[in-house]
């Protein structure tokens, strides 16, 4: 059986946000807007531990403002697993510094798109730069044994900041990475800020590796289907045996979702793995972080 597609999961557990970033298509959701049950997480993270999958909680929305996020992350922490968050600058505040040294995750992904005050402040409207490096440096102090990710965001107004955001973040002891700017799969209409290329690819290296799992258990192609068109089968019902033949089937001839045909996302042209599953922590961290770097 072939578990890459299973590899890293985004566990979406609950697509409500109360940001309104301008390189967010979030007003085109139209699948169902939820928070996920403490059950459907238990039954979900007991499948996923099978793999054992590497889960990162995350979506189109703010998963801090599930009430039991905290006790998500512990319970796949304590079953063994490796489990992150990732988690909008902006939302950083003592209670949620206090909920991560409680759940020690594994990672925390901060999106803080530019370190540009006046374009940070156009890209998330009422954001301070100062409070929010402030706010990601006390998080960084908490929260020593846990990796902090900072994601940059690449857009036609700051092009050429990577190195500089790069250098900055590893001062403060956190990896930073810069992500080209894109459309989501065609649903960002934001093409002032959109700097990444369309390119055809055969197969989506991002789909053979990484799945998206939505706070109701449907596995989608990836977090740009916004409406819940290319399902592919549902966690809590589907054994996930059964959904690794999905995707691998599917994995080598396509995807061809209508979204694929649009899609600008760097990450699809990352390669499909051509050794066997990484099954020991080492040759998943040394596969993860060369993956990371790919395209
Ligand atoms: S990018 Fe994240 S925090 Fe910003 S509006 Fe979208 S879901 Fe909310
Ligand atoms: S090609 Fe793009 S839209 Fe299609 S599965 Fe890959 S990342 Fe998603």
């Amino acid at each position: 059986m072939n578990k890459w597609p299973f590899f890293s999961v985004d566990l979406e557990i609950t697509n409500i946000c109360g940001c309104t970033c301008i390189f967010c298509p979030r007003e085109k959701i139209t699948r169902p807007v939820g928070s996920m049950q403490s059950e459907t997480f238990s039954l979900i993270s007991r499948e996923l531990m099978k793999i054992p999958s590497r889960i990162a909680i995350s979506g189109m929305g703010n998963p801090l403002l599930h009430p039991e996020w905290h006790f998500f992350l512990k319970s796949y922490i304590d079953s063994g697993g490796k489990i992150g968050i990732v988690i909008p600058a902006n939302s950083i505040n003592e209670m949620i510094i206090e909920k991560m040294v409680f759940a020690k995750p594994t990672f925390v992904e901060v999106s803080f798109p530019t370190l540009r005050e006046t374009i940070l402040e156009k890209l998330i409207p009422g954001a301070n730069a100062y409070n929010l490096i402030e706010g990601i440096r006390n998080l960084r102090k908490a929260l020593c044994k846990s990796a902090i990710i900072i994601n940059g965001l690449g857009t036609q107004l700051n092009l050429d900041e990577e190195k500089e955001f790069m250098t900055f973040w590893k001062k403060e002891n956190c990896q930073g990475r810069f992500f080209a700017c894109h459309s989501r799969g065609g649903n960002l209409d934001q093409p002032n800020l959109i700097s990444s290329k369309f390119q055809a690819v055969k197969q989506c290296g991002l789909f053979a590796v990484h799945s998206f799992i939505t706070w109701q258990g449907d596995l989608l192609s990836c977090c740009h289907d916004l409406t819940g068109t290319t399902k592919l089968g549902n966690i809590l019902s589907d054994p996930h045996e059964k959904l690794l033949e999905t995707k691998t089937n599917l994995m080598f001839n396509g995807p061809d979702f209508p979204i694929c045909q649009k899609c600008d996302e760097p990450a699809k042209s990352r390669a499909i793995p051509a050794n066997k599953f990484p099954e020991n922590p080492s040759q998943k961290r040394k596969f993860l972080g060369k993956w990371a770097k790919d395209a």
